[in-house]
């Protein structure tokens, strides 16, 4: 997975509000100036789970769980680090931004990253071919929808079909 820009997370916190984060979540109850409600994760009877939504921090006095928005994704949804902030960009819309530099580990062996980006191409080329396919193979498109896959699962996925050919990939 690439490296997501480091001042992308920062836009992200800045837009997205915790309150609503987490009150999508679990209901929260507003009160004075925080928003309360019995921690998610731990076991208990009177709320201890408190929600800043000043400063866009929630913290738990039971079992002492504390963070941004991103760090209560990441324990409410069982996520990672990038997978949190990928969830609040697409909550609030913004198109998530990579690091340009991270796209490849093999950055700095400028041959492997050359060899990579080729097969990457000739990958990408094939999948097409392949998609292509499908398009064309009613009996493919027959079988898929016999499976329940819709349409745009299949372009979501970008499905193919293999015809019966051995070597119909080398002949385009
Ligand atoms: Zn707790």
């Amino acid at each position: 997975m690439p490296f997501i820009k480091n001042d992308f997370i920062d836009k992200v916190l800045a837009r997205v509000d915790i309150v609503d984060v987490i009150n999508a979540r679990v209901k929260l109850k507003k009160q004075g100036s925080s928003y309360t409600c019995c921690c998610p994760f731990h076991q208990e009877k009177t709320p201890s789970f408190s929600v800043n939504q000043k400063k866009q921090y929630f913290n738990c006095f039971g079992c002492h769980k504390a963070g941004s928005a991103i760090k209560f994704v990441m324990e409410y949804d069982n996520l990672s680090f990038s997978e949190a902030v990928v969830e609040l960009a697409n909550m609030v819309g913004l198109e998530v931004e990579y690091e340009e530099k991270g796209r490849s580990r093999f950055n700095n062996v400028n041959k492997e990253e050359s060899k990579t980006s080729i097969y990457f191409t000739l990958l990408t080329d094939a999948a097409k071919l392949f998609h292509q396919e499908l398009q064309k193979s009613e009996i493919a498109q027959q079988y898929l929808a016999a499976r329940g896959i819709t349409k745009e699962t299949i372009e979501k996925y970008e499905i193919g079909f293999a015809p019966n050919s051995w070597d119909f990939i080398l002949k385009i």
